[in-house]
């Protein structure tokens, strides 16, 4: 069976056909600047050259009438016709309150995700323009609406209320979601797997530390805590937002900057992050190689990073009254074996975190890089957010 997977965003789309007997990418690509001129297709394909169409792409149907031609081709194609890809599965940023699990995409389903533009509204109306594509496209297809939320959905009330009047979460919905969910399910659940851990009882805190970055404390994959909150500024530090921070800041810079509430959620959230306090980049490899240059803020960037990182490990350890294993994934997690030493050794160490550099000598491989007398685990577990969209969209028809 084969399962294709989307990720719309509001000019661009990721895709993923995937063979679930193998659990195999036949192939994958992606369509940029939809709507804006330039637009352009690559396509890779296993054992194929890469294919590169710039036929213009006005909306999102046409981008995923282009996928499936790309999927189709003789030359570069890996089915015969559609009729062999059993599903679509799509990655959709907020379910709101109401979706606590994937779900086949109905009407009534489609009208809660529009329902919940306002809480994902960079995302959202972007996730259902590419459901409503694929509908359009290739009519009849099971589509899979799989939401970056539903593992925060099941976080205990003393960790998703905030404390405010009550009536906010009452009329609106205000409370911790949490995201990059799918990622925090599968990564915690592999970590369980890799590591051989009890699969009931294993306490593990998950760091995804990408350009987004959150942290997830889980018992038996069950969430109990995670960073993100209403939105995906919360929590640690990341590329471009700042995460964490005290609300009297937006008020205050909104004030003496002569700015409006969503200007300054606009700088928190595009502008901050390492990004905003090293004045370099967004990108950690740029904030590392200038740190080494001595550019002095970078290297207070990076410290603040990880130490977050840790502050939140020694959170969530506390939440799940000790942890059994912690996973590093994402970007930087997988990449960046300095981050995920320090973090560990700098302020972990009281745990009895010991890191084996020998073994942290590696990159996007599933592994074990703690020391065999570290008393808790420490795993390098690579996500697989397409992987885990597809095996739910194969369970759900
Ligand atoms: P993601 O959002 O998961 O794709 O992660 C992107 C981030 O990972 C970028 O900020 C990259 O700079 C970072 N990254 C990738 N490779 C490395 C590396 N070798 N060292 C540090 N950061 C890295």
């Amino acid at each position: 069976m084969k399962i294709l997977v989307i990720n719309c965003g509001s000019s661009s789309l990721k895709y993923q056909l995937i063979d679930m007997e193998k659990e195999a990418v036949l192939a994958k690509g992606l369509c940029e600047r939809i709507g804006i001129d330039g637009s352009k297709l690559t396509h890779k394909a296993e054992g194929k050259e890469d294919f590169v169409n710039e036929t213009p792409m006005p909306d999102h149907s046409v981008a995923v009438k282009l996928v499936f031609d790309a999927l189709t081709d003789s030359a570069h194609g890996v089915v015969q016709s559609v009729d062999e890809i059993s599903a679509i599965g799509h990655r959709v940023l907020h379910g709101g309150t109401k979706f606590t699990e994937s779900i086949v995409v109905t009407d009534e389903v489609k009208k809660v995700i529009r329902e919940c533009f306002d809480l994902g509204p960079l995302h959202n109306p972007a996730n259902l323009m590419g459901i409503e594509a694929c509908e359009k496209v290739v009519p009849g297809k099971k589509n899979v609406a799989v939401f970056d939320t539903t593992f925060g959905m099941g976080l205990p009330e003393k960790a998703y209320y905030y404390a405010i009047p009550t009536e906010y979460y009452e009329k609106y919905g205000i409370r911790r979601y949490g995201f990059h969910g799918t990622s925090h399910a599968f990564v915690s659940k592999e970590t369980i797997r890799f590591g051989q851990l009890d699969p009931e009882k294993a306490r593990v805190i998950v760091c995804h530390l990408g350009n987004g970055a959150s942290i997830s404390a889980s018992i038996g994959g069950r969430a109990v805590d995670t960073s993100m909150g209403l939105t995906p500024l919360e929590g640690l530090i990341m590329g471009t937002r700042s995460g964490d921070i005290d609300a009297a800041v937006v008020q205050y810079i909104a004030n003496h900057e002569n700015k409006t509430v969503d200007e300054v959620l606009n700088i928190l959230n595009k502008k901050s992050g390492v990004l905003g306090m090293s004045g370099v980049s967004s990108d950690f490899r740029d904030v590392e190689n200038a740190a080494r240059e001595g550019n002095h803020m970078a290297e207070v960037a990076l410290d603040a990073f990880r130490y977050r990182v840790a502050k939140y490990i020694g959170a969530y350890a506390a939440a799940m009254n000790g942890v059994d294993a912690i996973a590093f994934t994402a970007g930087v997690g997988e990449n960046d074996k300095v981050t995920r030493k320090l973090v560990c050794e700098q302020y972990l160490s009281f745990l009895g975190v010991k890191i084996d550099d020998e073994r942290n000598n590696v990159r996007g491989e599933e592994r074990l890089i703690s020391a065999d007398d570290s008393s808790v685990k420490v795993f390098l577990i690579p996500t697989n957010e397409e992987l885990a969209i597809a095996r739910d969209t194969l369970r759900l028809i």
